[in-house]
């Protein structure tokens, strides 16, 4: 095979291997974030358990108000009762009271029901903290576990970067500068192998005499279609399957 063809392969190798390392580390570090939302998330629906209760203590305090002034209103009346004189006053009184006694009643009701919300909200709150609690502490532990995979991983990838570095250099620039470009817009497959005359980047068939050449390997071909540099690839199928 073409000496340029060999080496663009295994250039293509070292850079396939080095979008590995990337991947590793963007999955590895997309854990944490995962976590941090999680995290994010539970803290927000605990701010908002807060602002509920909040809003019902504001509401406790708005309805002991109005139950206090029925109190009053009641003791007023009765107050008045014993001053009026005619029956029309005395019954214009009574339901001042009486209406001041249901209102009393249903402010209890409501006080009620209001402490019992708030309560299942303070829970809530707290059920949630505890669980923030702990993700909190797993992830501390997860970033120091990514944290050092990370490194393992830079240190790989960097020692493989040398060696695309030196690779690199024994390639025309001109072709190198292609098969970047090439990299760049073909998702990482700059190099690609042919197999049953079917370009392995687009899956679009080569033309045969097209093929014949590749499978030559003299000199280096491009894919019609997505203009990928072929080459071609004994087939390990074509014994397996004999
Ligand atoms: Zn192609």
């Amino acid at each position: 095979m073409n000496e340029e063809i060999s080496k663009l392969i295994a250039l293509q190798e070292i850079d396939t291997e080095i979008a590995g390392f990337d991947k590793q580390i963007s999955e590895k570090q997309q854990e944490i974030t995962d976590r941090q939302q999680s995290i994010a998330d539970k803290q927000e629906q605990i701010n908002q358990c807060r602002e509920k209760v909040s809003a019902l203590e504001q509401r406790q305090r708005e309805v002991k108000a109005e139950h206090e002034d029925a109190a009053a209103r009641i003791k007023d009346r009765q107050n008045k009762m014993m001053q009026v004189q005619t029956s029309r006053e005395h019954q214009a009184l009574l339901k001042e009271i009486e209406d001041a006694k249901r209102l009393i009643k249903e402010s209890q009701e409501q006080l009620t029901l209001i402490m019992e919300q708030a309560e299942q909200l303070e829970n809530q709150a707290a059920e949630l903290e505890n669980l923030c609690k702990g993700e909190e502490e797993l992830l501390a532990e997860e970033t120091t576990k990514v944290n050092n995979a990370v490194k393992k991983i830079t240190t790989r990838k960097k020692s493989v970067a040398k060696k695309r570095e030196k690779l690199a250099a024994e390639l025309s620039p001109s072709l190198l500068k292609r098969y970047n470009l090439l990299l760049s817009k073909r998702h990482g497959m700059a190099v690609v192998a042919t197999r049953d005359g079917v370009c392995q980047g687009c899956f679009m068939a080569i033309p045969p005499q097209q093929f014949n050449e590749v499978r030559k390997g003299d000199k280096m071909s491009i894919c019609p279609t997505c203009h990928r540099i072929l080459y071609f690839q004994e087939e390990e199928s074509e014994t397996a399957d004999a």
